[in-house]
């Protein structure tokens, strides 16, 4: 089986160089940009399963990165490494399309268990657990096992936590469910990466990509005091 491939854009030369030879270790292909332009070039011709994306770059942003990235259709999880003093929060992060985010210095066996949870849950489980489903609902298509959302037969691009939050809301139609069990669900047990505010953005992004008007929800809608429910 091919390794999996992980695409680190960092100008700190020994970060990256540290970087890499952990992620080799671990057994990844890794691939290093020291720049924004090199990072996208290299993220559009050698497809990479993860990006780490640092936040400050020489060039271009790692925001504008990862929002380039996913305006172009980039589906694979994007892991930001952000410093204490960085002007963001975590809610800023994902609202640019990043998955999950690290603060520097970062304890390296923390961040690859994170790494290998974010390409569990992209790849692995959705696999391995549904085989070739697909829901229908109205105009919206979701291919379970090709990981595809498709609008009146366009293809709508999600990121991968979207796409978790839009699945466990299609296979649990007609009941509400509680900002909490998407939390549990979608992020894990453990997780403090998930919280209420970081659900309510991605459900919006989520209206945003499949509602006709994402102002009154026809299939994502809130349901007062408890969370969302999928309307079928
Ligand atoms: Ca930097």
């Amino acid at each position: 089986m091919a390794a999996d491939r992980i695409l680190i854009i960092e100008d700190e030369k020994a970060v990256a160089r540290g970087l890499e030879y952990a992620l080799q270790a671990e057994g990844f292909d890794v691939l290093c940009a020291e720049n924004g332009t090199n990072g996208l070039n290299l993220a559009r011709s050698r497809n990479p399963h993860l990006i780490l994306l640092d936040l400050r770059l020489p060039d271009i942003s790692g925001f504008d990165v990862c929002r380039q990235l996913r305006k172009e259709g980039f589906r694979q999880p994007i892991l930001m490494l952000t410093a204490l003093d960085d002007p963001i929060d975590k809610v800023l992060g994902l609202e640019l399309g990043a998955d999950d985010y690290v603060v520097k210095p970062y304890n390296l066996r923390e961040l690859i268990a994170r790494i290998r949870s974010l390409l569990r849950r992209a790849y692995g489980e959705l696999s391995k657990t549904i085989q070739g489903k697909v829901i229908e609902f109205g105009e919206i298509t979701i291919d379970l096992e090709q990981l595809q959302v498709f609008k009146s037969g366009q293809a709508v691009f999600l990121t991968p936590t979207e796409f978790r939050i839009l699945r466990y809301l299609a296979t649990h139609p007609d009941r509400p469910v509680s900002r909490d069990s998407l939390i549990e669900a979608v992020w894990g047990y453990d997780s403090d990466y998930g919280s209420h505010r970081t659900v309510d953005v991605h459900i919006r992004h989520l209206r945003e990509k499949l509602e006709s008007d994402p102002s009154d929800p026809r299939w994502l809608v809130t349901v007062r005091g408890m969370g969302y429910m999928f309307r079928s």
